[in-house]
C-alpha cells in the first residue's frame, strides 16, 4: 500500500514538473518578502528522479541496505570514523549585486558547517537533557576550495536544475566525486534550498541555497540575510540530505527517517516550538524539533544524533556512494 501511495505521489509530482517545464523562459521577478516556514525541495526532487528513472529507486535501496549494514557494524564497534575533510566549491550565481554575496559571507557558511558537523556550535548547549544522550558529532570538516562567480540574466531559479547548468544561466558543477558543490542564488516560490541525495546524476550533484540564507549573520553581520534563516542552518540541513539524511518526520505522517534514535514526528515543525511539544504518533514522544533535519528556524536547530552521524559517515565508507571523498 505504501509503495502504491508513493507511486501515485511520484506521478503527480512528475505531472506538475511537466506543466512547469519551460526552462528557457525567465521566471517572473521575485518580490522580496519575509520567508514563512522553511521549504526544502530535496525529497520532491528525489521523487522526480525516481519517476524519471526507475533505477534511481533501486540505487537508493542499495544505498539503504549498505547503510543498514554499516550501522549494524557501528553498533558493535564503539570506535568512530576518522575525521574526513570535504573540499567545497561555491557557485555564486547572481542577477543583482545583493545576490553577489561576499567572500566573507561564503566563508561564514563554511565556518557554520564546520561547527555544526563537529558539534562545536555554541547553541549545542541548548539541547534538552532528554536528548543529551543521543546528540553527536559527525566528525566531518569542510574546506573552501574555490568560489565561482557567474552573472546571470535569470532573476530566479526553480527546482529544474538550471542553476547547475552554464547553458541555462547557471554554473556547471566541478568534479562532484571530489568536491561538494554548493550553489548560492535567488530561488523562486519561497524555497530556501534543496540537495541531491547520494546516488544521483553527477551533473546535478550538490546543494542549492537561497543567497540570503547562505552564511551567518552572527559571523558576518555585513552580509545579505533573510530573517529567521540567517545563521547558515539551511546549508547544514541540505548537506545533511547530501549525506543521505531524511527529514526527521520521514516525509510522511509519523514517517520513518531510518534513524532509531530520533522520535517519530507527525510532520515538520516550523518556527521555534515549545520544549515539551509532543508527537501524537505511537508513544507520543517529545519531538526533536531542534534537529537540523526539521523545518524550524535557524536559531532553533542545533543537533544531529548518533544514528544520523553514522548514516552520514556510511556514505563515505568503503563501498559507500561517496567513498571517493575518503581517498
Ligand atoms: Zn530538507
Amino acid at each position: 500500500m505504501r509503495k502504491l501511495t508513493m507511486s501515485v505521489a511520484a506521478i503527480l509530482l512528475l505531472a506538475t514538473a511537466c506543466q512547469k517545464h519551460d526552462s528557457n523562459q525567465t521566471e517572473p521577478e521575485e518580490i522580496a518578502s519575509e520567508i514563512g516556514e522553511r521549504k526544502c525541495a530535496s525529497h520532491e526532487i528525489l521523487q522526480q528522479q525516481i519517476a524519471q528513472d526507475p533505477e534511481r529507486a533501486t540505487r537508493m535501496q542499495e544505498i539503504e541496505n549498505f547503510t543498514e549494514r554499516y550501522l549494524q557494524t557501528a553498533r558493535n564497534n564503539s570506535t568512530s570514523a576518522a575525521t574526513l575533510t570535504i573540499p567545497v566549491v561555491v557557485h555564486v550565481v547572481y542577477n543583482t549585486s545583493a545576490q553577489n554575496i561576499s567572500t566573507a559571507q561564503v566563508q561564514s557558511q563554511i565556518a557554520v558547517l564546520n561547527e555544526d558537523f563537529n558539534m562545536t556550535n555554541a547553541d549545542n548547549s541548548l539541547v534538552p537533557s532528554h536528548f543529551a544522550g543521543v546528540k553527536a558529532s559527525v566528525n566531518i570538516n569542510f574546506v573552501l576550495d574555490t568560489i565561482i562567480r557567474v552573472a546571470t540574466k535569470k532573476r530566479s531559479f526553480g527546482t529544474n536544475e538550471d542553476i547547475k547548468r552554464s547553458s541555462r544561466g547557471g554554473s556547471d558543477p566541478v568534479d562532484p566525486s571530489n568536491y561538494l558543490n554548493m550553489w548560492s542564488g535567488n530561488l523562486s516560490n519561497g524555497l530556501l534550498g534543496y540537495a541531491q541525495f547520494p546516488g544521483g546524476p553527477a551533473a546535478t550533484d550538490g546543494v542549492v541555497i537561497l543567497y540570503n540564507a547562505f552564511g551567518s549573520k552572527a559571523k558576518n553581520p555585513s552580509g545579505t540575510y533573510t530573517p529567521n534563516y540567517d545563521l547558515g542552518r539551511t546549508a547544514t540541513h541540505e548537506v545533511g540530505h547530501w549525506m543521505n539524511l531524511r527529514h526527521i518526520w520521514g516525509d510522511a505522517t509519523c514517517g520513518n527517517d531510518f534513524c532509531g534514535d530520533t522520535p517519530v514526528h507527525n510532520t515538520s515543525n516550523g518556527g521555534c516550538p515549545p520544549a515539551d511539544h509532543r508527537s501524537t504518533c505511537s508513544g507520543t514522544p517529545l519531538e526533536m524539533w531542534m534537529n537540523y533535519m526539521d523545518y524550524t528556524y535557524d536559531r532553533c536547530m542545533y543537533m544531529f544524533t548518533t544514528n544520523q552521524s553514522q548514516r552520514m559517515n556510511a556514505v563515505f565508507a568503503a563501498g559507500g556512494p561517496r567513498n571517493s571523498f575518503a581517498n
